[in-house]
C-alpha cells in the first residue's frame, strides 16, 4: 500500500479510542462535562451495561444553540483558548475531544437548553456524522443520549466485557465521583432498576453510607489535615481502619483537583501507611482528596485525562503517606509522629482522640475489638498465663488479654522490617548449613524473591538443580528453622503476584515471622511472659499482628464496672 492520509472518518476513529475505551469512559467524560457545567444535578441511565445505551442528564449551564454543533466537533472547547492557560486548568475538561469521539463510535443525541434562553435545541451525531440542528421545548441543561457504542468499530466492541463487567466498572466510576462531589445529587439508574443515589447534602460520610452501607461508614476514619504549615497542599477524605479491607486495590480512590486520577505511586503512598497494619495482600478502603495549585499539576498528560504529571511528585507523596498513617494511628501532630518510636507517638497526643473515646461508648461491647481503639498500648504489668496461650496484664485503665503467638508475631515482625530498613541486616550464622529441596514452581518463586531474602538477613545460594542452601538466618529470628524459613516464602504465593518491593518484603517477612514466633500452647516463665509483653510496648503498632489480627483485647475498668452492676 502507498502512503496516503488516512481518512477523517478512520482518522476520528482512532483518536476517539484515546478517549473512550469502554462504556464507563463514556459515562466519565459525560459527568465530567456536567461538573464543568456546574450541575447540581445529575442523573444517569445506563442500559446492558451501558453497551445498549448510556444517558446523562444535567442542571447545568446548558448549551447555546448557536454553538451546539461546534460543541461536537473534534477540538472544540469553552474552557481553553491559549497555550498559558494549560498551566491553570480549573475544570475537567479542556481537549475539547469527549462529545466529537463519542460521537465518531456511536449513535449520540444531545438534548440542551443553556440557563437564561427560552429554548432547548437537539442535535446528533451518528458514526461522526453531524445531523440537522432543531429546536425542541427541554428544561434548562443538557441529556446527552449514546447508544450502540462501537457500532462502527467492531475490532473494540469485541474486547468489551459481560454487561456485568461493564456495568461494574460505571457502578464504581459513579460511586468515585459522588464521593468527590458530595454536593451534586447524583442518581444511577442500570436497566430501570435504582442504583446509587446521593442527595447532594455535601456530606461525604452519608455519601459513604450510600456506597459502602452503614456500617463501613461508620468506622471510616476521617483523614486528619497534616499540619505541616506548607501552602498549597490540602488533602482530606476517609480511610478505612485495617480491619475493613479488600483483596485488592480497587477502592483505593484519589482526586486530584476534582479529576479522578490512577496513579500507582500515590497508590502506594496509601498502602505504605498502612504497612504493618493491616494483613498482607489485603487493602484499604481510601477516599482521598488532594488540591492543589493548578500550576503544579500537569494535566494534559492523555487523552483521558487520568493521570496527572506532578510538579513536586515526593512532596505529594510524602504528606498523603503521612497524612493516613497519622489518622490510622489516630494521633494529631504528625510532624512529632515517628514510625517505629512509640514513646514519642504516646507523649505528643497522651489522649485517645475524640474519635475513639465516641466508639468507646459502646455499652453492650465489654470487650473492644482492637481495630476501634489507639494503636499503641500503655505500660502493662504482667500477671500470667492463661491455657498456656493467653498473657494476662494490668493496665492503667484495665484488663488486657495478650495472644502470645499474635504479640509475638508482631514483635518478631517490627524487628524484621527494622532489619530491613537499616540496609545492614544481622545475620545469624548456622553451625552446619541447611540444604532444602524445593519443586521446581518454589524454586523460580524462590529465585525471584532471593533478594529480598538477603535484604532481611538470609544467606542462601543454589544448590544444585533442585535446592537451597542456607548458611545464616537473620537474627532476628535466629531460632527459626532454615527449612521452615524458606518454605515461608514459597508457600502460598499466588503465581502472577508481583508485588511492589516493599510489600514484598513485609509480606514476606510476616511469614517469616509467622513460623518463628511462639505458639499457643506453650508454657512461658513469668520472666518470659514479662519479656514479650515489654517487646510488644515498645512496638509502634503493637495491637495487631502483621497480618492484621489483634495481639490483644481490652477490658477497661469502666466495663468491668458496668458488668459488675456497679455503675449504670
Ligand atoms: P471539553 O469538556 O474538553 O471542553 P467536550 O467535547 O467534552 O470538551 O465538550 C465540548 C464543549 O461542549 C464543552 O467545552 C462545553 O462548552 C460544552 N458542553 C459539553 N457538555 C456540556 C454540558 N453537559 N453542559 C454544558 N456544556 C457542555
Ligand atoms: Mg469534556
Amino acid at each position: 500500500m502507498p502512503i496516503h492520509t488516512l481518512t477523517e472518518e478512520v482518522s476520528s476513529a482512532i483518536a476517539a479510542g484515546e478517549v473512550v475505551e469502554r462504556p464507563a469512559s463514556v459515562v466519565k467524560e459525560l459527568l465530567e462535562n456536567a461538573v464543568d457545567a456546574k450541575a447540581r444535578t445529575i442523573e444517569v441511565r445506563v442500559r446492558r451495561g451501558g453497551k445498549g445505551a448510556i444517558e446523562v442528564s444535567d442542571d447545568g449551564e446548558g448549551i447555546p444553540a448557536d454553538e451546539l454543533t461546534l460543541a461536537v466537533a473534534r477540538y472544540s472547547t469553552s474552557k481553553l483558548e491559549s497555550v498559558e492557560d494549560l498551566g491553570s486548568i480549573r475544570t475537567l475538561g479542556f481537549r475539547g475531544e469527549a462529545l466529537a469521539s463519542i460521537g465518531a463510535v456511536s449513535r449520540m443525541e444531545i438534548i440542551t437548553r443553556a440557563q437564561g434562553t427560552l429554548a432547548g435545541s437537539r442535535l446528533t451525531v451518528d458514526g461522526g456524522k453531524i445531523g440537522q440542528l432543531e429546536p425542541v421545548g427541554a428544561p434548562p441543561g443538557t441529556v446527552v443520549r449514546v447508544q450502540d457504542l462501537f457500532f462502527n468499530v467492531p475490532a473494540r466492541r469485541r474486547f468489551l466485557k459481560s454487561d456485568t463487567t461493564e456495568q461494574a466498572w460505571i457502578t464504581r466510576l459513579m460511586s468515585r465521583y459522588a464521593m468527590a462531589y458530595p454536593d451534586k445529587r447524583i442518581g444511577l439508574e442500570t436497566d430501570a432498576r435504582e442504583g446509587l443515589r446521593t442527595s447532594g447534602s455535601g456530606d461525604r460520610a452519608e455519601v459513604l453510607a450510600a456506597i459502602y452501607g452503614l456500617q463501613i461508614a461508620r468506622d471510616m476514619i476521617p483523614l486528619v489535615e497534616p499540619a505541616f504549615g506548607r501552602a498549597g497542599l490540602a488533602i482530606n477524605g476517609y480511610i478505612s481502619p485495617p480491619s475493613v479491607n479488600r483483596s485488592n486495590r480497587r477502592e483505593i480512590t484519589l482526586f486530584v483537583n476534582g479529576r479522578w486520577i490512577q496513579d500507582v505511586s500515590l497508590g502506594s503512598a496509601v498502602t505504605q501507611a498502612y504497612h504493618g497494619l493491616i494483613m498482607v495482600g489485603r487493602y484499604p478502603i481510601v477516599a482521598l482528596f488532594l488540591e492543589l495549585p493548578p500550576g503544579e499539576v500537569d494535566v494534559n498528560v492523555h487523552p483521558a485525562k487520568a493521570e496527572v504529571r506532578l510538579a513536586d511528585p515526593n512532596r505529594v507523596f510524602s504528606t498523603v503517606q503521612r497524612a493516613v498513617r497519622a489518622s490510622l494511628i489516630g494521633q494529631a501532630p504528625v510532624q512529632t509522629f515517628a514510625v517505629g518510636r512509640p514513646e514519642e507517638a504516646r507523649s505528643s497526643s497522651g489522649l485517645a482522640p475524640s474519635l475513639w473515646a465516641e466508639r468507646d461508648a459502646h455499652p453492650d461491647r465489654v470487650v473492644q475489638p482492637v481495630s476501634q481503639q489507639p494503636m499503641w498500648v500503655p505500660i502493662l504489668r504482667s500477671i500470667g498465663q492463661v491455657g498456656a496461650t493467653y498473657l494476662v496484664a494490668e493496665g492503667p485503665d484495665g484488663i488486657y488479654l495478650i495472644d502470645q503467638h499474635a504479640a509475638h508475631e508482631r514483635v518478631l515482625f517490627e524487628r524484621l522490617m527494622r532489619q530491613v530498613n537499616s540496609r545492614e541486616p544481622e545475620s545469624q550464622a548456622l553451625l552446619e548449613s541447611v540444604t532444602v529441596e524445593l519443586g521446581p514452581l518454589e524454586l523460580q518463586i524462590l529465585e525471584e524473591h532471593r533478594s529480598v531474602l538477603t535484604s532481611l538477613g538470609f544467606q542462601i545460594e543454589p544448590f544444585g538443580p533442585q535446592a537451597y542452601r542456607v548458611r545464616a538466618v537473620p537474627a532476628a529470628v535466629s531460632g527459626i528453622s532454615p527449612d521452615r524459613a524458606l518454605r515461608a516464602v514459597v508457600e502460598d504465593f499466588e503465581e502472577n503476584e508481583a508485588p511492589l518491593a516493599q510489600e514484598a518484603e513485609a509480606r514476606i517477612a510476616a511469614r517469616v515471622c509467622k513460623r518463628a514466633a511462639i505458639k499457643a500452647g506453650q508454657v512461658l516463665s513469668l520472666e518470659e511472659q514479662r519479656e514479650l509483653v515489654r517487646d510488644l510496648e515498645r512496638c509502634s503498632a503493637p495491637r495487631t499482628c502483621p497480618h492484621g489480627r489483634p495481639t490483644m483485647i481490652h477490658l477497661s475498668v469502666a466495663a468491668l464496672e458496668r458488668q459488675f452492676g456497679r455503675r449504670g
